[in-house]
């Protein structure tokens, strides 16, 4: 039961082989008993989970199911949904207990899946470790002296250990895709604008993007074809003509072509890394795909860039917390201007305030032009770098991270070591490109690692057409950890 897909599971609740109630109960009792130490999810809540699961089982009952209806799922505590407390990582947000639903969780909601529980987060989604969390770190559950990736590190942990079925993330950087490799699943960022950013707690509105975690690509395709929809409450939303993501799945992968760029082939990568992602192109050649050398010269630029650009829109963004009308406020303050300043100074951890303080310099008078005007152009060239590969090939490969997972507590003291862990996956962000990470197998210490996959605008059917046939080729994704399985 832990190890089936989605379909699998969907099978079983539509034949009444087993209920949603005796689902998510048996979820909700692995967590209780592994969480205590992985720390992917930061708020359960039994009661209004069986609620869900009920109100499931009637919709089973009444022949009212969707494909999804009765599939526990567990939401990033970047997603607001109703009732429920609503952190995304921060002591800023400890006692915020959200009035409505994202996008999203709505959506899942009228598919009727189950809201399992929160997961644990990056502080507002900034970091690649999930240790900058006012809850604490996560462990990584193929071996727990390992980060998880972040920022979305406790849902990948969540599906990696089995606690979930399925899990949201959101990937502002490589939020989704970092994670997703080092435990060791499937992640999918999609192009810029296909999943509603309402309700998901702002972090640089420009790159944000919400995406599905789990097991399979056939896993992502079901719970994207309920996650992407136009949404007139995001300026930012796309207004296209539904996709099926599942329809096309199988279609044979002969003939495509790969552009492997030579920048993400050059030193960086690990030796590990490289050996498994060598691997898995083998494994695309054997299955008829062609490659072409593709160059993507600006890419170089795109972690710089990001981190500019990112923290500049994350000052403006972060500026609503004041702790006057929701979240946390310092007990003692003197007058209003010592309300915000402490406020801000005893809700936000480190890195945030780090984000907040490079942001309002770049975007300062005398600053502006020569950091975040020349960042917006740089950004320009990334995203003109694509196009012009884009005209070589089909899709875009590569490593998702140039390492395993790394130790807790390795990076927390250098920030540009750790900014580095994105190198791969900030690129295709700046772009507002769909990318993807598969596990691939396995390098140093036995720790997972993925394949970058990046299409162009609007190819996630493709993408996932793509992982699918090299999931049905190979089984690193029907891996568990040791003790999460079977
Ligand atoms: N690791 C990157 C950062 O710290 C990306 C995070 C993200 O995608 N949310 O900003």
């Amino acid at each position: 039961m832990l190890n089936a897909s989605l379909r699998q599971l969907s099978r079983l609740l539509s034949d009444k082989k087993i209920s949603s109630t005796e689902l998510t109960a048996g979820f909700l009792s692995r967590i209780k008993s592994l969480n205590p130490d992985l720390n992917a999810f930061i708020t359960l809540d039994e009661e209004k989970s069986l609620n869900q699961a009920k109100s499931a089982d009637a919709m089973i009952a009444a022949g009212q199911s969707t494909p999804l209806t009765g599939i526990p799922i567990a939401q990033k505590d970047i997603f607001c949904a109703k009732g429920w407390l609503t952190t995304c990582g921060s002591r800023m947000l400890s006692n915020f207990i959200s009035p409505y639903d994202a996008t999203v969780v709505e959506r899942f909601d009228q598919a009727g899946m189950v809201n399992l529980g929160k997961t644990n987060m990056d502080e507002f989604a900034m970091g690649s470790s999930n240790e900058t969390s006012y809850y604490g770190p996560v462990k990584n559950p193929w071996d727990r002296l390992a980060v998880p990736g972040g920022s979305s590190g406790g849902s990948a942990c969540a599906v990696a250990a089995r606690l979930a079925p399925a899990a949201t993330g959101s990937d502002t950087g490589g939020s989704i895709r970092q994670p997703a490799a080092l435990c060791g699943i499937s992640g999918i960022k999609p192009t810029y604008g296909l999943v509603s950013r309402y309700g998901m707690i702002a972090f640089a509105s420009s790159l944000d993007q919400g995406g599905p975690m789990a097991k399979s690509a056939e896993d992502l395709a079901l719970l994207l074809n309920a996650m992407v929809g136009f949404d007139e409450r995001d300026s930012t939303s796309l207004q296209r003509e539904k996709e099926d993501y599942t329809k096309n799945l199988t279609q044979p992968v002969e003939g495509l072509r790969i552009g492997l760029p030579k920048e993400f082939f050059a030193e960086g990568m690990s030796s590990d890394v490289s050996r498994a992602v060598e691997a898995a192109l083998a494994e695309y050649r054997k299955l008829g795909a062609t490659f072409v050398e593709i160059s993507l010269p600006n890419s170089k630029l795109a972690v710089p860039v990001y981190y500019v650009l990112a923290p500049a829109e994350a000052s403006s963004n972060l500026s609503r917390f004041d702790g006057v009308r929701y979240g946390y406020r310092a007990a003692q303050y003197s007058n209003l201007e010592d309300l915000y300043a402490r406020t801000r100074a005893e809700g936000f951890g480190e890195e945030v305030k780090r984000r907040i303080l490079i942001g309002t310099y770049v975007l300062s008078h005398g600053y502006y032009d020569a950091y975040y005007l020349q960042a917006q152009k740089l950004r320009r060239l990334i995203a003109e770098d694509f196009a012009k590969a884009f005209e070589q090939c089909d899709l875009i490969m590569g490593p998702t991270t140039p390492t395993v997972a790394f130790n807790i507590g390795e990076k927390c003291g250098d920030p540009i070591q750790m900014y580095l862990s994105d190198i791969y996956t900030s690129a295709a962000s700046l772009a507002g490109l769909p990318g993807m990470s598969i596990p691939v197998g396995f390098g140093d210490k036995n720790r997972p690692t993925g394949l970058h996959i990046i299409g162009n605008y609007f190819r996630e059917a493709q993408m996932l057409n793509v992982a699918h046939r090299y999931q049905l080729a190979t089984n690193w994704h029907e891996l568990a950890p040791p003790d999460s399985g079977n």
